[in-house]
């Protein structure tokens, strides 16, 4: 799929598109600006800063990943040099002193001195008893163009910011090296759940949306909605027929709260991993997802697609389930 046509049609968009991969370049993550005319923000590398504490089960944290200032990726703020992908995260305790109203402006505070400009992007997140919990509001101002005023976290930020922290910060890696790309965040599932469990597990019957069918949908830990109800139209091989609750494939109903939910554009289906994947502009009808999740060898280069060569097993399926989500690719156009 095209990243830059989501965010062309819509005009609003989420902090990163829901195919994170740039057409060409697997490497590069696009932070996408809400209005034209803004530059898109590309992160290669993620860099955990020296300043930051360690990790410890039983210590509360703040975090926030830095995106940019006034539209730049690497900045000077009051005498303090960031680019793009670093990360800060401190104790709780540590910084509650702080003079500010929140405790990520506290936290920018003590790095940067000085109070939190609008201009300012970046991401916030805290661990807290335990959980690892996303905070889409900590630095979300009018001002920043970068973010819209949705709630929650754009699927992508929840796989790049729950990559890093478990391969670079949980296991203590970037104290002896800081930087982790994006390139191997996104070649492996590992992390990209830690932003889910407060979901999941603290709160299991949480009612997010009703689908179509009228039946109370739940985010699983695949990032998709499921309502538990019998999968409709046709069964799949992969599933028992149920449509969820906690992971698999999703009814026809459940398909178009992902697709709402994410805004994607037509064409677009998330398959059961919880990847955006579209049909291949050769075909027109193969799936793929362009993840790196397949075996390399000498006829395939890793990836799922996009446009040719062996597909990964979720959109296989997806391909096996057209005739449920026909409606859809036929009629669903986002607005
Ligand atoms: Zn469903
Ligand atoms: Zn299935
Ligand atoms: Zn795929």
């Amino acid at each position: 799929m095209n990243n830059r046509a989501v965010s062309d049609t819509t005009g609003i968009d989420a902090l990163v598109t829901a195919n994170p991969l740039l057409p060409g370049d697997e490497s590069i993550l696009e932070v996408h600006p809400t209005e034209p005319d803004f530059p898109y923000l590309n992160i290669r590398t993620i860099h955990i800063s020296r300043e930051s504490d360690r990790f410890n089960p039983s210590t509360n944290l703040i975090g926030m990943i830095i995106y940019g200032y006034r539209g730049a990726t690497d900045f000077y703020l009051n005498n303090r040099n960031c680019k793009i992908g670093h990360i800060l995260i401190k104790r709780s305790d540590e910084i509650n002193h702080i003079q500010a109203d929140t405790t990520h402006k506290k936290l920018f505070k003590w790095f940067f001195g000085q109070d939190l400009p609008p201009e300012f992007i970046a991401g916030g997140f805290a661990y807290q008893n335990g959980q690892w919990k996303y905070n889409a509001l900590a630095f979300n101002t009018k001002q920043d163009i970068y973010h819209n005023n949705k709630k929650g976290m754009p699927l992508t930020e929840k796989q790049l910011l729950g990559g890093a922290l478990s391969r670079l910060y949980i296991n203590h890696r970037w104290q002896q090296d800081p930087n982790i790309s994006v390139r191997e965040i996104f070649s492996s599932n590992e992390g990209w759940q830690l932003f889910e469990s407060v979901n999941t597990v603290v709160n299991p019957n949480r009612v997010d949306k009703v689908n179509k069918y009228g039946r109370a949908a739940t985010i699983g830990v695949t990032g998709k909605y499921y309502c538990g109800d019998y999968l409709d139209v046709i069964r799949c091989s992969c599933c028992d027929g149920r449509c969820g609750p906690g992971d698999g494939c999703n009814c026809s109903g459940c398909m178009e709260l992902d697709i709402e939910n994410r805004r994607l554009p037509k064409g677009t289906l998330v398959n059961r991993d919880g990847a955006p994947a579209s049909r291949s502009r050769i075909d027109g009808k193969t799936f793929y997802c362009g993840r790196p999740v397949l075996r390399r060898t000498n006829y395939c280069d890793g990836y799922c697609g996009p446009n040719n060569g062996p597909q990964c097993y979720a959109c296989q399926a997806l391909n096996e389930q057209t005739p449920r989500y026909k409606t859809l690719l036929n009629e669903y156009d986002y607005t």
